[in-house]
């Protein structure tokens, strides 16, 4: 009987569990089916399913833009002193001016001539030129009687040309030879505008169709050789340069070689000119020359004065026309002087031809010299007669 009532318990209890079972789970509560392992896609399936964007092939896609250095496209040098000639207004006002005025007087008697005498020797044209010239203007008005201001202004045109050099050559012996570049070696004062000349004649070069190296032998000041790479970056010419108090003349030699090496037109070599004693520059400008002409002779060897300097700086140079064979003057920082004249005494004192001259600090502020466009800009326009 106990069992019967033992079993009948376990029963109930049993049936009471499932209903409440029952009662209690709300189809909600299903459980979701137990997740299953990811598949590995099989041989031959896509690992994932088909974008819908069309697929671009390799010519669909535009490749990025290469960024190109931006190089200057320097102004080109024929006719740059005339577009430069208002940067002679100081020398213009004060010599063209002057002698106009003096010119233009209603009687042109002894005091007159000497009054042009001394407004050309105050633009540092020098005794003897200044003699010559007023010697010549004095016969031809006296012999062709010539009395008006525009007449007066031909013959003072004429002969301040013929006085500034009409004849002299003034080419630069930049042209390559068969086997090696030219090689233009600018030597110079330091402060004088050395090395701004060289990126500048750099620039010259580019824009008549060249290809430049540049050479950073001037090893004494410390930036020179940045400055020089600055000026070369922009024009696409490449910079050789060595460590810094190097050897200059190793440094030449090397930048001609390179020159060679990519068929350069031309080698521009920026020297050092601030030396304790005239004898160490002699020994080192003559040092670089030596072991550059290993390749070659020097095509060009430029001397860059500064025209503010006037008759000191004529002085100077005479130790570098010592140490070198100078074949060509750059007079710099024209545009800072009244002194124009100062064009023809150097080329007097020196010998040697004014090639180019600066008028400014803009990278193609820098012409080559052409007397009749010198002259005009310090006579000024006919128009203000
Ligand atoms: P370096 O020591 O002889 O190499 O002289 P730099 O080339 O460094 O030039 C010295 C200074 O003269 C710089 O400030 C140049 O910008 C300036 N300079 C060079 N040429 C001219 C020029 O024709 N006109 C003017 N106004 N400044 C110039």
């Amino acid at each position: 009987m106990i069992e019967l009532l033992v079993v009948l318990g376990i029963v109930l209890v049993l049936a009471v569990a499932v209903m409440v079972g029952f009662v209690s789970r709300r189809p909600s509560e299903v459980l979701p089916p137990a997740p299953t392992a990811p598949q590995e896609p099989l041989l031959g399936e896509d690992s994932e399913p088909p974008r819908d964007t069309e697929l671009r092939t390799v010519a669909d896609v535009e490749a990025p833009l290469l960024q190109e250095p931006q190089l200057d496209v320097p102004e080109p040098t024929a006719g740059r002193l005339t577009r430069l000639r208002s940067r002679l207004s100081r020398s213009q006002t004060t010599l063209g001016r002057g002698l106009f005025a003096l010119l233009s007087r209603d009687k042109l008697d002894d005091e007159t001539w000497e009054e042009v005498e001394d407004t050309l020797l105050a633009s540092d044209m020098g005794v003897a030129a200044t003699q010559e010239l007023v010697g010549r203007l004095k016969q031809r008005v006296r012999v062709e009687g010539l009395t008006s201001p525009a007449e007066l202004r031909t013959i003072l045109r004429e002969e301040l040309v013929t006085t500034i050099g009409r004849d002299v050559d003034r080419s630069l012996r930049t042209l390559p030879h068969e086997d090696r570049p030219a090689v233009v070696m600018v030597v110079g004062v330091n402060g004088t505008g050395k090395t701004t000349t060289c990126g500048k004649l750099a620039r010259v070069l580019v824009a008549d169709g060249r290809s430049v190296v540049l050479g950073a032998a001037d090893t004494f000041r410390a930036a020179a050789a940045d400055q020089l790479e600055t000026w070369g970056s922009r024009v696409g010419a490449e910079t050789v340069r060595g460590p810094e108090g190097g050897d200059p003349a190793a440094i030449a030699f090397d930048a001609v070689a390179r020159g060679k090496a990519v068929q350069a037109d031309t080698v521009l070599v920026d020297t050092a000119g601030r030396l304790h004693t005239k004898t160490g520059l002699m020994d080192e400008l003559g040092k670089v020359k030596r072991v550059v002409e290993k390749h070659g002779p020097i095509d060009e060897t430029l001397l860059v004065l500064d025209a503010t300097t006037g008759q000191n700086g004529v002085v100077q140079a005479r130790v570098f026309t010592e140490a070198v064979q100078v074949t060509g003057v750059v007079l710099t920082k024209l545009d800072g002087t009244a002194k124009g004249g100062i064009v023809v005494a150097v080329q007097r004192e020196l010998g040697i031809p004014v090639k180019l001259i600066g008028l400014g600090e803009g990278p193609d502020d820098l012409a080559p010299f052409e007397p009749e466009a010198f002259a005009d800009a310090l006579l000024g326009d006919e128009a203000a007669l």
